[in-house]
């Protein structure tokens, strides 16, 4: 039996909007599954209403097999980390991370020992002291977390809780929460419209798009066999490029280049006609003619270069399309070269629905 159920779960807010359609979902016990999808896709709705911070409008939420929609915020034995860290500003970072304990009377040496402990956990021993504003943002965040973690509740929430960050800070929190889960085994549901977090962090991902679920999978499944064509734009950086086309005589044109969907395809003749979509990753791609694969021939435009490697953006006919190489391998600009797609590496979705071809 699942540990947290959702069961067609809808949410219409009073206004009439309906954010949340049907979601359906099981987690079990230890596990960290993140919500990940645009601004407004109903990440945030959906995690309130698991906290009890929103009504549930249609369907059962369980949890540990039992009815729970009707349970308050504190009979859920959740705890929650929000965007903002909402400390206390006036009380140390030891009463911020005890604050919940105390209200609840539990025993000062309990208190104490639970505080050190999780103070360890996150790596705060020598902050304990001090007031939240002689505080970076990650350890801020940290003070927030720990008083979330405090409580050994079995199910922890967190809505953004990196988004206030700066970029390299997000890198290091993320590490640690990523080591909290496995010190602590909570169950954690994490929502965020990062998809370098989501992939990172995540045994399973839930990806939302307009009240929606998409696609849930673990990263491997979501990156490697996307649902759609908006699970497999989202998930990736760069994203996936698309070719938007017409099927005739099996074959859709890209550039100079025909190419023939009956290596992806069995029944291509039933595909004759119709729009299609053909998608491959910028890191999937391979310089030069290569066997087994799409040959393209294309024009760089301009090139980024990123490190290690380098973005190359390029145009082939009328469509553009982006080439992650080996910095070592980049191009000259206004070059013409020819990049080989490895027919294992292209994917094909259909027009109309935008869902993938198997
Ligand atoms: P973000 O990443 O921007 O927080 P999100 O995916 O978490 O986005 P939600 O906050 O869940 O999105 O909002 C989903 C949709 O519901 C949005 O279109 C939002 O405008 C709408 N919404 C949220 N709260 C209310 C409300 N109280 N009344 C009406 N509509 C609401």
């Amino acid at each position: 039996m699942a540990y947290i159920t959702l069961k067609n779960i809808n949410k219409i807010y009073p206004n009439g909007f309906h954010a949340v359609h049907n979601f359906n979902l099981e987690i079990e016990k230890g596990e960290f599954v993140v919500f990940v999808g645009p601004s407004g896709c109903g990440k945030s709705t959906t995690l309130r209403m698991i906290a009890g911070l929103e009504d549930i409008s249609n369907g059962e939420f369980l949890l540990d097999g039992k009815r729970a929609n009707e349970l308050g915020p504190r009979e859920r034995e959740i705890a929650m980390v929000f965007q903002s860290y909402a400390l206390y500003p006036q009380m140390t970072v030891y009463d911020n991370i005890a604050f919940g304990l105390t209200l609840q009377g539990v025993d000062e040496d309990v208190i104490e020992e639970r505080v050190k402990n999780t103070a360890r956990i996150l790596g705060l021993t020598d902050y304990l002291d001090r007031l939240p504003r002689a505080l970076s943002g990650g350890q801020r965040q940290r003070v927030a977390i720990g008083r979330a973690i405090i409580r050994k509740v079995g199910i922890f929430l967190m809505d953004e809780p990196l988004s206030n960050l700066d970029a390299k800070q997000r890198v290091t929190m993320r590490y640690e929460i990523a080591q909290i889960h496995r010190e602590t085994g909570a169950t954690t549901i994490y929502v965020t419209h990062d998809q370098t977090e989501a992939m990172t962090l995540a045994d399973r991902i839930v990806v939302m798009k307009d009240g929606y679920v998409q696609q849930i999978g673990t990263p491997y499944e979501l990156y490697f066999k996307p649902a759609n064509v908006f699970v497999a734009g989202f998930i990736g950086e760069p994203p996936m490029n698309f070719v938007r086309g017409q099927v005739k005589n099996g074959c859709i044109t890209f550039g100079d280049t025909a190419l023939d969907l009956s290596k992806k395809l069995e029944n291509v003749q039933k595909y004759e006609g119709k729009q299609v979509v053909f998608g491959f990753r910028p890191e999937a791609i391979r310089l030069g003619a290569h066997p087994e694969a799409y040959q393209l021939n294309c024009k760089v435009e301009l090139t980024e270069m990123l490190g290690d490697n380098t973005n190359v953006y390029i145009t082939a006919g009328d469509q553009q399309a982006i080439l992650k190489v080996d910095s070592h391998d980049t191009p000259e600009v206004d070059s013409l070269l020819t990049f080989s797609i490895p027919y294992e590496s292209a994917y094909l979705f259909d027009g109309n629905t935008e869902n993938v071809i198997d």
